[in-house]
């Protein structure tokens, strides 16, 4: 497919949504468009928003605020499992491929809505034979693999809540989350695959549930044991575990759903763990899914195009529904672990909301080998591959001239799209040329497990995109902006103000804050309202805007540059530098596959950063000594010199959660020998040892 590049329909900010009405009109029509409702919601409850309101100072001269309340569509009902499948099998879409699902072994299945319909329907009468109902919890722990959304979705159809946790996490890790949500269901394998091996998973999940918890029953779906014999040998708990093919035997594969009023809960998602013990954010049913499908459109390039007077293709930002011509054209890869909140938005719902094709892959991107991607990007015919920027950083370490000429078809890859960190713009360039062919939109998508959906991102169809020459000059959106995520979606707002809430100046850091929240925003922590109030509506009180924690920039055309958390800009002799901008300058440089830098504590300067460096072979040969000197000097010509590491300290990995973050909190607690805080997110646990064992040794 080709595309005609035009100067987008709407630049931002959207005049037709700064009023307060009109955005709440634009999310109401998106909402009664994307969505099938049992009862419609009237336009009175389409919206409400209770801010913090003071209650005074306490003896400390601490402000008190009340908790606030964000509700959405609140009188209508619905079914997000039927919004998800039934109505495309009604409307004749049954045979469409929903899943192109690929293992790690290799084994594959290809699974059409009408047959993920069936399938979901079994488990959720299921769930319900062991007990499950309305507001129930359900801890799904799991690989990525057809049944993960299976139960995932069962879960939404009888309304319990889902919470799914990383299989690759530690019994640990798994504990805490199923004490915290007080579950009462656990779903996990017998095994899995991990880097060319079998894995035993169950033990792991019983350790979990050993201590005091909620949990009734444990259901272990067969993915490794190949024999009678290898399932007899799972441990075991009598009464409590049950094979998952056991308890769908003989059930109904059809399953008569329940409407459920707009603010049911749908799931608890806890954060990545970056900064601290994660939070587990509760999301609710409709405002979620319409910003979803909504945000899945619009940055996944689904939304109808039209032919404007002079013949140019353009795209309507406010559009409410889909043009199923570009469905059909669309094989859409988010490779992040369905665990994840990336995948939750843009690999569960949103696809399966606008009825997609899709492929969900279950291992690591390099086993056998660093090829698998391209691999499974050629098999389906990727059209839409959006990934980590850590992902980015080890192709590129693997392949840094992109992958064997003529190996590969990509050819199909019309879009790119990164989340979950900065992208260098090394890495984006280096994507672009050598996955998107030199000319694919790149969806620079920022946003978290609290804002449930994108907020800031470019569009697939910005003029930055368009081959040289198609605009003419002053078109905003023109010039390509490398690791920028550009400017918020229709519907929401931001702001980049200081401490005192006042704007920034551009190119100036200061906070982003969301001032007008979309539908799909996290209603509370679990458990927890007042850690709600506290790490994201408190800074700014009354003004009722959210504080993200991240701190970014604009430029002088109100792009948005995001400069990572808060918590990791370092205060160098009362500057303040953005630990990614020292990362992005590093990996510039030929020796430096990847890098995490840190602020450690320096009595002179107040913080000086400290640079963490995987090598690439060039960089392997220099000495240590040698390595320091060259990076110190190539970041001083970078940024300057007052960034300029204190050391460098070559490692083999870097440590990161399992949405593949750099965890810069626990590189400055290692460097500064202090007791490692919270580790419980970390996919490489090992990494830590490695380093400590390379500090010790020096
Ligand atoms: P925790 O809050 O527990 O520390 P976390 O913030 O890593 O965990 P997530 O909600 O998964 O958990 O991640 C959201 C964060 O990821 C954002 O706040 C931001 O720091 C980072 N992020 C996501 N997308 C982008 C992007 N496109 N550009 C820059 N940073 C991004
Ligand atoms: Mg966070």
């Amino acid at each position: 497919m080709t595309f005609t590049y035009t100067n987008p329909a709407t630049p931002t900010p959207n005049p037709a949504l700064i009023s307060d009405q009109a955005r709440i009109d634009f999310w109401a029509r998106q909402a009664r468009d994307r969505l099938t409702w049992g009862r419609p919601f009237s336009d009175r409850k389409a919206h409400s928003f209770s801010k913090p309101q003071s209650l005074g100072t306490d003896e400390q001269g601490i402000e008190n605020f009340t908790v606030p309340e964000i509700k959405w569509f609140e009188d209508g009902t619905l079914n997000v499992a039927y919004n998800c499948l039934d109505r495309h099998v009604e409307a004749g879409r049954g045979d469409k491929v929903a899943l192109y699902f690929e293992g790690e072994p290799g084994d594959r299945q290809t699974i059409t809505y009408a047959q993920l319909l069936r399938r979901v329907a079994q488990a959720a009468h299921g769930l319900e034979k062991l007990g499950v109902t309305k507001g129930d919890r359900v801890v799904i722990y799991l690989p990525v693999i057809p049944e993960t959304i299976i139960f995932t979705l069962a879960c939404a159809r009888i309304g319990a809540i889902h919470s799914l946790v990383f299989g690759g996490f530690s019994a640990e890790a798994l504990r805490f989350r199923v004490e915290d949500t007080g579950a009462k269901v656990l779903v996990t394998t017998d095994g899995q695959n991990r880097r060319g091996k079998v894995v035993p998973v169950k033990a792991i999940a019983d350790e979990a549930c050993s201590g005091e918890n909620q949990i009734e029953h444990v259901i272990v779906v067969d993915r490794t044991s190949t024999s009678a014999q290898e399932r007899a040998a799972v441990p075991w708990t009598q009464g409590r575990d049950i094979w998952y093919q056991d308890l769908i035997e003989g059930l109904p594969e059809s399953h008569d759903y329940q409407l459920f009023e707009a603010e049911t809960p749908l799931f608890i998602i806890y954060t990545s763990g970056t900064t601290g013990k994660p939070k587990g954010l509760v999301h609710t049913s409709a405002g979620y899914l319409t910003q979803t499908a909504y945000t899945h459109a619009l940055l996944f390039d689904l939304l109808p195009e039209f032919e404007d007077e002079t013949g140019a293709r353009r795209v309507d930002e406010l559009a409410s529904v889909n043009d199923l011509a570009k469905v059909e054209g669309t094989v859409h890869w988010c490779t992040a672990d369905l665990a994840w909140v990336t995948a939750h938005t843009y690999e569960i719902y949103g696809p399966l909301l606008n009825g997609v094709s899709q492929v969900i892959y279950e291992g690591t991107p390099n086993t056998p080998s660093f090829e698998r991607h391209f691999e499974i990007i050629e098999r389906y015919g990727v059209t839409n591959y959006y990934t980590a920027p850590t992902l980015i950083r080890s192709l590129m370490g693997a392949f840094p001239q992109g992958p064997e000429p003529g190996k590969f078809d990509l050819s199909s890859v019309r879009l790119l799209g990164s989340v979950g960190e900065s992208i260098n713009p090394e890495a984006w360039r280096w994507l672009r040329t050598h996955v998107g062919g030199g000319s694919a939109s790149f969806i620079d998508t920022w946003w978290q497990s609290e804002t449930g959906s994108a907020v800031c991102s470019p569009r697939p169809h910005d003029a930055q995109f368009a081959p040289a020459g198609t605009f003419p000059e002053g078109t905003p959106h023109t010039t390509p902006k490398p690791g920028c995520a550009n400017r918020p979606i229709p519907g929401v707002s931001v702001r980049v103000v200081d401490e005192a809430g006042q704007p920034v100046a551009p190119g100036v850091q200061g906070f982003i804050v969301v001032d007008k929240i979309g539908p799909s925003m996290a209603r509370t922590v679990w458990g927890n309202p007042a850690r709600y109030l506290d790490s994201y509506w408190r800074h700014y009180g009354e003004r009722g805007w959210f504080l993200a924690g991240d701190g970014a920039k604009l430029d002088e055309e109100g792009s948005v540059y995001i400069l990572g958390r808060i918590d990791d800009v370092i205060n160098i002799s009362g500057h303040r530098l953005s630990t990614i901008e020292i990362e992005s300058a590093l990996v510039t440089h030929e020796a430096v596959v990847e890098a995490g830098v840190c602020p450690v504590e320096d009595d002179l300067t107040g913080h000086q950063a400290v640079a963490y460096v995987t090598l690439s072979e060039a960089g392997r040969a220099l000495s240590a000594d040698e390595l320091r000197a060259v990076l110190t000097e190539h970041v001083r010509r970078e940024i300057g010199p007052i960034a300029k590491p204190k050391d460098v300290v070559a490692v083999a990995d870097i440590p990161k959660t399992r949405s593949g973050k750099i965890t810069r909190r626990l590189l400055g607690q290692l460097y500064q020998g202090q007791e490692l805080g919270d580790c419980s997110s970390l996919q490489n646990e090992e990494a830590l040892g490695a380093i400590a064992r390379v500090l010790a040794g020096r």
